[in-house]
């Protein structure tokens, strides 16, 4: 349409009776076969927000790579539109997000629906009465602005839809914990505002075809505090009866061991702290991953989504006590954890081999040889429901658990790790002066990276870690993180070097692992046999290994390391030491108070040089 044409209906539509506001919105406007752009998605929470000023704030939280407005819509019946205000009034607050996956946008279409029935057609009034809503119509917003039909392929509809990659192509669905991301950055600064008491990620399927019309996700208990794990398998045993009432199918998110056959069973799809769910159960939150499925019509899945969604609220708004209690309680058992010497925390998890029996309602389905993969083909029958019993390994049990230290340190020229602590509200204090400390640290070795980046980084996919005494001078700005706080599982994941989302394993430290200064061939050769004629421990180690380990015998320059590597020269440089340290009780409660007396000078930086940033 040409813009004066636009320009003339548009008027026409503002000149009409306000009595008649037509709230229809834009997805239900185009029948679902289409989801809005951004612009109108923003325009219609905007109108919302102009016609029920005392239940609706738009705010901007942050700005999208390519310079979008990153939106939230506060929605409270009282006008509650701040954390002081939620915290006064006891109200929890619920963040419900879409589009972290762009292309999986029911539950920005859903939003807008629940919205308007909550703040203007008179429909659910009472929806927000005792909680209060922070809701993302939109997280990945470039993405989403990203439109193409062939983004995804294993979908049905809508005609176009985002993109899954951001517009530097992160995942924002495993940058959590890295946080790489400008979006990312944005949402951990709602977060640490918010402190959300309950999070819900809306997204789509891949996988399989079966009945149900949405699949949901809870982290396994073992990963959450009793109480925060209670709450949520309580919450979603009340709601999802209640949902299939509205004439829904769900099940737990189903994760098949063996696409190409579901009667194999299913497992646990291993989430962890770059999801959103992972993330939350480390800030001690309950979190629900909501899936729509990917081949039910459009319709059908923002249905799906605006009904789990209200019944949540539903649900929420019975009780809010009960969920502010139950992240409460985690908090403080996190806290107070540091007291307790015997306390181990689990920082990886292996499937339970006992499985449990789950009834699928699936499809019938064929499989046949393909001529074209060589392999099986799996083919659906949608006309024909079946259901089976299949086993379920979902459970998982904790596998590698260390003893949390009772405080970190870390030098101050880490400052990418110290930004990190500060991106997730993990509280720490800086030292005044230079002290020295007695701690453990890790002395790491044999790091492998992975071969191929993932989401832009090569990962340490292994190395090993080992414990050791550590007597170190911390400069002045250095930083002590006790571990009595309610982040403290995610200082846990950032800083312990076998956990699988730590900046190490991200390869966020990769530069500890090498050495600066090489010893030349011709001056090792006198290094070697010098210490051949010193050390006799050394020639009989050295002349055993020339003997059992011919790759070792044939590599003149491995030979040659070998006497460098057990040299000062090589032990000064000290490789693979890690330097975050662990602090006993004794040495935190040594530094939690500034050191008297002392003058500990700061070097200024002249005006002019200063980063203007
Ligand atoms: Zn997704």
């Amino acid at each position: 349409m040409r813009s004066w044409l636009l320009g003339f209906f548009l008027g026409l539509q503002l000149a009409a009776p306000a009595a008649a506001a037509d709230w229809t919105t834009p997805a239900e406007a185009a029948g679902f076969r289409t989801t809005p752009s951004y612009a109108d998605t923003l325009s219609y929470l905007k109108r919302l927000e102009e016609s029920a000023p005392g239940k609706i704030r738009v705010q901007t939280f942050g700005v999208s790579p390519q310079g979008r407005p990153m939106v939230a819509v506060i929605a409270n019946a009282n006008g509650v539109f701040t954390p002081e205000g939620a915290r006064a009034a006891k109200l929890p607050v619920v963040l419900v997000q879409a589009g972290i996956h762009p292309g999986e946008i029911e539950g920005k279409d859903a939003g807008l629906m629940l919205l308007r029935d909550f703040a203007v057609t008179g429909k659910s009034p009472h929806l927000l009465d005792h909680a209060v809503l922070v809701f993302i119509p939109v997280f990945s917003v470039d993405g989403h602005e990203n439109s193409s039909p062939y983004n995804r392929i294993n979908q049905n509809g809508p005609d176009s839809m985002g993109f899954r990659g951001q517009s530097q192509y992160l995942n924002l669905n495993r940058d959590y914990i890295k946080a790489d991301s400008p979006e990312m950055h944005a949402w951990l600064a709602l977060w640490r505002r918010w402190r959300p008491d309950f999070l819900t990620d809306i997204h789509t399927t891949d996988g399989a075809d079966y009945q149900y019309d949405l699949t949901w996700y809870l982290e396994d208990p073992n990963k959450l505090d009793a109480a925060v794990s209670d709450w949520q398998q309580k919450a979603m045993a009340g709601v999802v009866p209640a949902y299939e009432k509205r004439g829904h199918l769900a099940s737990i998110y189903l994760e098949f061991k063996d696409g190409k056959d579901p009667r194999q069973g299913i497992v646990n799809f291993g989430s962890g702290p770059r999801f959103s769910t992972g993330y939350a159960a480390l800030q001690n939150r309950p979190a629900l991953l909501i899936e729509t499925h990917m081949l039910k019509p459009y319709a059908v899945r923002v249905r799906a989504a605006y009904d789990l969604v209200a019944l949540l609220l539903e649900h929420i708004g019975r009780d809010p006590a009960a969920l502010l209690t139950a992240t409460a309680k985690a908090e403080a058992d996190t806290a107070a954890r540091a007291q307790d010497a015997s306390a181990r925390v689990a920082l990886t998890f292996k499937p339970d081999p006992a499985s449990t029996p789950y009834i699928l309602k699936g499809y019938a389905f064929h499989q046949s040889h393909s001529d074209i993969s060589g392999s099986s083909w799996i083919q659906y029958d949608p006309r024909k429901p079946v259901t089976t019993e299949i086993p379920n390994w979902n459970r998982l049990l904790p596998d590698v658990s260390i003893a949390p230290p009772a405080a970190y340190a870390i030098p101050v020229q880490w400052t990418e790790v110290i930004a990190r602590l500060r991106d997730h509200g993990i509280a720490y204090r800086r030292l005044d002066c230079a002290v020295a400390v007695d701690a453990e640290g890790y002395q790491l070795s044999d790091p492998k990276w992975a071969a191929q980046p993932f989401e832009g980084h090569l990962m340490v996919r292994s190395v090993v870690a080992n414990p050791v005494p550590r007597h170190e001078t911390l400069p002045p700005g250095s930083v002590i993180v006790p571990l009595d706080q309610p982040a403290a599982n995610v200082a846990m994941e950032l800083l312990e070097p076998d956990a699988p989302d730590s900046l190490l394993r991200w390869g966020m430290l990769d530069a500890i692992f090498e050495i600066k200064e090489y010893g030349e061939p011709r001056v090792l050769e006198k290094l070697a046999r010098d210490m051949l004629a010193k050390d006799p421990a050394v020639k009989a180690e050295f002349e055993r290994k020339l003997k059992d380990d011919a790759a070792f015998a044939a590599n003149s320059q491995a030979r040659l390391n070998f006497f460098f590597q057990r040299s000062p020269w090589y032990s000064v440089q000290r490789a693979g030491a890690y330097p975050v340290l662990r602090l006993d009780a004794k040495m935190r409660d040594a530094l939690s108070v500034p050191v008297a007396g002392k003058s500990c000078p700061v070097p200024e930086i002249d005006s002019a040089y200063r980063d203007p940033r």
